[in-house]
């Protein structure tokens, strides 16, 4: 009986992988589909300076269009990875992007992007060359350009996204590290990579000034970046305690739902009507 329950469990279990499996590859034709019918669009939310509550750049977002909905990134980038679509995907969110903000700019506007990139992307064979390509075709200058990257990217595979990202940066665009603090290991390979941006992760952020152990944190991240020349941004700013704190520790720059949520191109451009400051 025991035999004939186990056998049970792992047929229902071989069952249960099997309609996994198949919905997983279902869901990356399906993207690949949608990058085809045009269905991914862009989000850009607002980073500013919280010293002077100017909006000095936006971070690109993407999202897919389905049934009315804009789905976020977290149900598709996954996907997308493993079956490489991320490659186009991304070039084709880096291209986007790109050009929307260099038409911004061509108005005066001092405005940077940020693009978040993930591993795959750094790690395919033209990249570097990919993003030159976009910066010449649309027109955007190298430095208004902050490339993303997460902490876990230079953990798990340092050598090589080191030696990448050193080529992008050669490029003259910029460098962030995308929620930092999850890996106190990547502190090490700060020292080889001339990182020009750190953002602090929300799980920061969210209990600044709640619990001690993590406003210390946040206030040695803070005074980490300053020391070693670099912008940081705190990301998930949702309560204005928060940003009260992070502003009185030192953090130049913040992005959040408190100041602005991610938005429609249409939305930024309001912004420029506007002094581009964002009430804090
Ligand atoms: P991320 O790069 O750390 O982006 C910040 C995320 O925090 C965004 O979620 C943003 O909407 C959200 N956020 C901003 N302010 C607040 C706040 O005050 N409260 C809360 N609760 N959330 C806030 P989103 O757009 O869902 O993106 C999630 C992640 O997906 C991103 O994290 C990034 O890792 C990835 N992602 C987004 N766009 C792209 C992309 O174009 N390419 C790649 N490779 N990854 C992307
Ligand atoms: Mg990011
Ligand atoms: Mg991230
Ligand atoms: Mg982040």
């Amino acid at each position: 009986r025991a035999k004939e329950s186990t056998a049970g469990r792992l047929e229902v279990y071989a069952a249960h992988m099997h309609a996994t499996v198949v919905r997983r590859l279902e869901l990356q034709s399906e993207l690949r589909q949608a990058l085809a019918d045009g269905d991914f669009t862009l989000e850009y939310q607002p980073v500013v300076n919280l010293e002077t509550s100017q909006v000095t750049a936006v971070e690109a977002l993407v999202r897919r269009r389905q049934d009315g909905r804009l789905i976020p990134p977290d149900e598709f980038i996954g996907p997308a990875e493993e079956s490489g679509l991320i490659v186009p995907l991304g070039e084709w969110i880096l291209r986007e992007a790109c050009q929307r903000v260099a038409i911004w700019r061509v108005s005066d506007w001092d405005i940077g992007l940020a693009v978040n990139l993930s591993v795959k992307q750094i790690l395919s064979p033209r990249f570097v060359q990919t993003v030159q390509d976009v910066l010449d075709d649309s027109g955007l200058s190298a430095d208004a350009l902050t490339l993303e990257v997460d902490e876990e990217v230079l953990l798990e595979n340092p050598g090589e996204a080191v030696e990448r990202l050193s080529e992008l940066r050669e490029l003259g665009v910029r460098l962030a590290i995308d929620d930092f603090g999850m890996g106190y290991a990547s502190l090490a390979h700060l020292r080889r990579l001339r990182v020009d941006e750190i953002k602090i992760d929300p799980s920061f952020t969210r209990d600044v000034g709640a619990d001690s152990t993590v406003t210390l944190l946040t206030h040695t991240i803070i005074r980490l970046g300053q020391d070693l020349g670099m912008q940081v941004v705190a990301e998930g700013i949702e309560q204005p305690d928060q940003l009260e704190r992070l502003r009185a520790m030192g953090c130049g720059y913040g992005q959040g739902f408190l100041m602005a949520r991610p938005m429609a191109a249409e939305g930024v451009e309001s912004l420029v009507g506007g002094e581009a400051n964002i009430a804090l």
